[in-house]
C-alpha cells in the first residue's frame, strides 16, 4: 500500500501530508466516498461543521474497522459560532456527529474580520481550551492572513499548528507561506487542484505527458514537494485512487519551478479580509 509521509506539527503531533477533503460532497454520498478513500490508503479526512457531513465521515471511519488512532480527522468551527459559548456548543456537536471523543485537529474556519467586532482572538482562546482538555489534539486556523496570525501571536499563548489556505498553481501564496514557515505553522492547501480549474493548463499538461502521470497527479505532487499538506476532493472512485497514487515519482526541480511560475494570484474562493462567512 502507498506510503504517505507524515509532517511533524509544532506540538510534535504527526499529520499525514496527504488526505481526503469532503467539501461539497452530499451527505448521502459521503460515507461511500470516505470508505473508498480509506480502502485506497487515505488516513486523513478533512471535514467541517459547515459541510454538513461530519456524521457520515464518522460512520465511514467506524465501518472501516480501522482503529480511531489510525485516521487523522480534522474539523472546523462554523462561521456562526465564534462567540465562546457558541463555539463550545458547536465543538460538542462536532464530536457527537463524528462519534468520537477527540478530533486530531480543529480549526477556526475563517477569521471573519468584519464580524464579531473582528475578535477572532477570543475565538482562538476558546480553541486553546479544547486543546488543553485534550479533545482537540491540535488546533489551528484557516484562511488567516499574516496580519491575523501576527495578532494571535501577540495576544495568545498557543501558536496555531496549521493554517489551511487556498493554494494551487494559480495562487501560490508566497507571502502567507513564508510567514507560516518562519513561525513553525504548517501550511495546508485547500482546493489544491483549483477545483479542477488548473488541470487544462498547457504547462501542467506537458509536464504530465513527460512524467507519464495525469495532470491531477502532477499538481498534487507539486504540492507535496513544496512541503504543503493537501486533501483533494472527489466522489469518483477512480479519481480517488488516482489522486493518492503520487508517491512513486518525483518532479524535477525545474518542473516544480515552472508550475510555481504559473501563479496569477487568482482565487477560486472568497478574500479572507472581506469574507463575512455567509
Ligand atoms: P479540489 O481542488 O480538491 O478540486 C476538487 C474537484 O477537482 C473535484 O470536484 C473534481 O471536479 C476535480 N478532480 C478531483 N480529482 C480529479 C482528477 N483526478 N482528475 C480530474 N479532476 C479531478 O477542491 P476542493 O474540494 O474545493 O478542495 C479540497 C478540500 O479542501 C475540500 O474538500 C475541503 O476539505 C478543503 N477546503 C477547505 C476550505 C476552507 O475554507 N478551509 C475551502 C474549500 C475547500
Amino acid at each position: 500500500m502507498t506510503s504517505i509521509p507524515d509532517i511533524r506539527l509544532n506540538n510534535g503531533q504527526a499529520i499525514p501530508q496527504f488526505g481526503f477533503g469532503v467539501f461539497q460532497i452530499e451527505p448521502k454520498d459521503t460515507a461511500a466516498a470516505v470508505s473508498t478513500a480509506l480502502e485506497a490508503g487515505y488516513r486523513h479526512i478533512d471535514t467541517a461543521e459547515m459541510y454538513g457531513n461530519e456524521a457520515e465521515v464518522g460512520e465511514a471511519i467506524a465501518r472501516s474497522g480501522l482503529d480511531r488512532g489510525e485516521v487523522f480527522v480534522t474539523s472546523k468551527l462554523s462561521n456562526d459560532a465564534h462567540e465562546p459559548d457558541d463555539a463550545r456548543q458547536a465543538f460538542e456537536g462536532t464530536l457527537k456527529a463524528l462519534g468520537t471523543e477527540y478530533v486530531d485537529l480543529f480549526l477556526i474556519h475563517w477569521p471573519l474580520p468584519t464580524r464579531y467586532g473582528g475578535d477572532y482572538v477570543q475565538t482562538w482562546r476558546t480553541l486553546e481550551e479544547f486543546y488543553r482538555e485534550g479533545r482537540a489534539r491540535s488546533v489551528g486556523v484557516s484562511n488567516f492572513q499574516p496580519h491575523h496570525l501576527r495578532r494571535l501571536h501577540g495576544e495568545t499563548e498557543i501558536i496555531p499548528a496549521v493554517n489551511q489556505i487556498e493554494t494551487h498553481p494559480y495562487l501560490t501564496q508566497d507571502e502567507v507561506r513564508a510567514f507560516c514557515a518562519e513561525h513553525q505553522i504548517a501550511v495546508e492547501g485547500w482546493s489544491p487542484l483549483g477545483k479542477g480549474g488548473v488541470l487544462a493548463d498547457p504547462t501542467i499538461q506537458s509536464i504530465a505527458a513527460r512524467a507519464g502521470k495525469t495532470p491531477a497527479q502532477v499538481v498534487l505532487r507539486w504540492h507535496i514537494q513544496r512541503g504543503d499538506i493537501v486533501f483533494p476532493k472527489s466522489v469518483t472512485p477512480d479519481r480517488i485512487r488516482e489522486n493518492i497514487d503520487i508517491f512513486d515519482f518525483e518532479l524535477p526541480a525545474t518542473d516544480v519551478e515552472d508550475i510555481t511560475l504559473l501563479n496569477k494570484n487568482e482565487r477560486t474562493g472568497p478574500d479572507p479580509d472581506k469574507f463575512a462567512g455567509r
